[in-house]
């Protein structure tokens, strides 16, 4: 048996996006902390995220804004096409860090991954891959963490941020359904266009298309169909499938087509939109649910990362604040619930919408959802 006691150490379940912040935000505040990641290797399959600007804040409060700038693609511009191919709207997006910085990146998701696993291991976080979590058992201010190898550690904090399957979140008896909301959404990995210098998204006539730029060489096609049951694809059929759908688009995404073409049917990846909220407590004495575990919104509002990260932070934070660890997880889940609770819920009704094919009145929905997300965390 691996023991590992002490009042600041902490175990992390799963290296994604909110484990990682968490791990690195935690291990700079002084604990001692080790994730327990179950892919067997630090390869994350890849294709793209926006990083919106609560997401570049969040990342500024790690000092990782820049990094990800610079490796990503900034940008400030949304260009809205609707089904006719008129121009339904252009926003220029204001930057939450200060005039001289985009208001947003994309990035590759890898890229995302290895700049915070290089934070969260210079911080002194260890991560361990191949491992997952199989026992909670908690005694007094002691967690009790069986791991698939066998190994136990007794810690002070668990943090499931092991995404919206988590298997943390049942260990610690916290239940939540996953909700699937009709709506299969397409990534595509292609080369940028040269006039890809913002994001362009287009209304179609059975679902919503769009371009992100990733890198200067780079970009991502984004493609949610409507009104479909959950479905897996054999992969040979994804790329005709997803030409097909997208020769429906009006403007500019007749230039992407060919692009779509030559790429890769590895970099095609097709996804149920599933959402979950955890509705009642996201811990269980000192242990704790973060990320997709706890809140996962549809992709449409492209915050789920940023949601991520700020828990991350919020959590070191409140840990901080408070003389025991009880006491900082239940400020922690106060201060993130409603947030978390709103952004899910909008998420929701933007696919509500955009399965009606309404949607202009979705443009009103994501402004509200960006500017409560742009309040401070
Ligand atoms: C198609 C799609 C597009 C999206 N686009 C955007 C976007 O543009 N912008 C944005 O902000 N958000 C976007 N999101 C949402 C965003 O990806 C998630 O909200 C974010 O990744 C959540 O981070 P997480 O760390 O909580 O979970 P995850 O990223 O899912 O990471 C969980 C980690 O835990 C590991 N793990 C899983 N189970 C176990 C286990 N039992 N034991 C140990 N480890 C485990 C996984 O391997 C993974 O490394 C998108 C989501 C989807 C599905």
């Amino acid at each position: 048996m691996n023991s590992c006691r002490g009042a600041r150490t902490a175990m992390v379940v799963g290296a994604g996006v909110a484990g990682l912040t968490a791990a690195a935000a935690l291990a700079g505040a002084g604990w001692q902390v080790e994730i327990a990641e179950v892919s067997p290797s630090r390869a994350t399959s890849g294709w793209g995220l926006c990083l919106t600007g609560p997401a570049l804040r969040a990342l500024a409060g790690l000092g990782l804004a820049d990094d990800c700038l610079a490796a990503g693609y900034g940008m400030s511009v949304i260009t809205h096409v609707d089904a006719d191919g008129e121009p339904a709207g252009r926003a220029r997006l204001p930057s939450l860090l200060g005039a001289r910085r985009p208001a947003m990146a994309g990035i590759a998701r890898p890229v995302l991954h290895r700049i915070l696993h290089a934070e969260a291991e210079r911080r002194g976080a260890v991560v361990r891959h191949g491992l997952t979590v199989t026992a909670v058992d908690q005694e007094g201010e002691l967690v009790h963490v069986g791991l698939s190898d066998g190994t136990v550690r007794q810690v002070a904090l668990l943090v499931g941020a092991d995404g919206i399957r988590s298997s943390a979140r049942g260990l610690l008896g916290l239940a939540t359904s996953l909700d699937y909301h009709g709506q299969m959404v397409w990534r595509a990995l292609v080369p940028r266009p040269q006039w890809a210098t913002g994001i362009h998204q287009f209304a179609g006539k059975a679902g919503t298309a769009g371009l992100v730029p990733l890198s200067v060489s780079r970009a991502y096609v984004f493609l949610t169909e409507n009104g479909v049951e959950r479905s897996v694809l054999p992969e040979a059929e994804l790329v005709p499938r997803l030409q097909q759908m997208l020769e429906t688009f009006p403007g500019r995404m007749a230039e992407v087509l060919p692009l779509v073409s030559a790429s890769e049917s590895e970099s095609v990846v097709r996804r149920p939109v599933l959402t979950a909220f955890l509705a009642g407590a996201w811990n269980r004495g000192n242990g704790v649910v973060i990320g997709d575990a706890a809140h996962a919104p549809a992709p449409q509002m492209a915050s789920g990362a940023a949601l991520a990260i700020e828990d991350g932070l919020v959590l070191a934070e409140e840990l901080g604040r408070h003389s025991s660890v009880g006491a900082g997880l239940e400020a922690f889940v106060r201060r993130r619930g409603q947030r978390c609770r709103t952004l899910v819920e909008t998420s929701v009704a933007i696919a509500r919408l955009e399965r009606a094919q309404r949607h202009r009145e979705t443009y009103p929905l994501t402004e509200t959802g960006h500017r409560l997300m742009a309040e401070p965390a």
